[in-house]
């Protein structure tokens, strides 16, 4: 962190912040100008709140050179994590595809939707089983009978099956099935939670909160990691904007600003991004162009009856047709699509 103090600030207030600092266990590099004296201060200054510094008499402004998040951070860490769940690898030069519906509806719905994903070259089935809905009258998910569907159709076309996790309690029973556990834009800043599954031993997918700036989402991942377990992928699913014509605005530049600040892989969620079905695919080709590590999509085969997230959810046939459309786009890029 660097303090810049007032013009001409006496010595005595320099040295007030110098001895402060001091006793805190910091060392302080002092540069003298003839205007204005800096003070770097050297050492763990996570523990610090700039506003503090800032706050304090004789100074003019203060600043964090050195970013908030550790381990998630390219710094700490500047080759690319790269993860492998059976036999696929996350975060590597292949574009991972998790598709499924937004809801397991019953067990006959998971299977079909998963027999069609898979055999257009999805690696993942999604599908909730708790659901986080906006309506406590809105369908809340089928629970662990869902879960017990969803594993059996994963197992069956050889898919990772990917599901949401909506609190602490919840952990264990999903762990139990699932074998990437998803947390929810809603529960992005939810401390307990994503603090707890830093004790887990299944990669978590960390959608973006709502309102999520970039560093709160990586300082989320921190949680995650500084609890001991080092597979975080994130997730960006569109974020609260001004705009209302679509769900949510979906940020494509978080993908290589995401890449440049952290090793962690990041997906992208086209579906949840705009809500609308006709804007999934041009926004998954652009997020793949972008060079996302994965996408997440919500397919249907009949999303006029889903139990929610229909007007989103792609047909089968036009899930083809995107991954068709995907594969020769992370060829320019050299990726790969299965
Ligand atoms: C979902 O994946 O169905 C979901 C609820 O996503 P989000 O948390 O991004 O809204
Ligand atoms: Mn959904």
């Amino acid at each position: 962190m660097v303090i810049v103090m007032e013009k001409h600030a006496s010595e005595k207030l320099i040295e007030n912040i110098i001895k402060k600092l001091d006793k805190d266990g910091f060392d302080i590099h002092r540069s003298t100008g003839i205007d204005h004296t800096l003070l770097g201060v050297i050492g763990d200054t996570t523990r610090l709140d700039v506003r503090d510094i800032q706050l304090m008499e004789g100074v003019a402004d203060a600043y964090r050179i050195t970013a908030p998040y550790k381990l998630v951070s390219r710094e700490f860490k500047p080759q690319d994590t790269v993860f492998k769940i059976k036999d696929v690898e996350f975060g590597g030069n292949e574009t991972i595809v998790m598709a499924g519906p937004c809801s397991i509806e019953s067990g006959d719905q998971i299977d079909r939707i998963a027999a069609r994903v898979a055999k257009a070259g999805a690696r993942v089935l999604r599908g909730g089983a708790f659901k986080p809905r906006t309506s406590p009258y809105a369908f809340q998910g089928m629970g662990e009978e869902g879960l017990k569907v969803m594993r059996e159709a994963a197992d069956k076309y050889n898919l990772l099956m990917i599901t949401e996790a909506m609190d602490k309690d919840q952990i264990e029973l999903i762990n139990r099935y699932t074998d990437i556990i998803q947390v929810g834009a809603r529960n992005m800043q939810n401390f307990s939670f994503i603090r707890a599954l830093g004790k887990t031993d299944k990669p978590i997918f960390l959608k973006r909160g709502i309102a999520a700036t970039i560093e709160e989402w990586l300082m989320a991942a921190e949680y995650v990691l500084s609890g001991g377990n080092k597979n975080v992928i994130f997730c960006e699913r569109g974020i609260r904007t001004f705009e209302t014509y679509t769900r949510n605005t979906m940020d494509i530049s978080a993908i290589p600003i995401i890449q440049k600040l952290s090793h962690l892989p990041i997906f992208a969620d086209p579906s949840h991004g705009t809500g609308i079905r006709s804007k999934v695919i041009p926004m998954a080709r652009a997020a793949v162009a972008a060079g996302a590590h994965g996408l997440m999509v919500e397919v249907h085969d009949q999303p006029d009856k889903a139990l929610s997230d229909g007007a989103q959810s792609l047909y089968p046939d036009q899930f083809d047709d995107l991954m068709k459309q995907i594969r020769i786009i992370a060829e320019v890029i050299g990726r790969k699509v299965s």
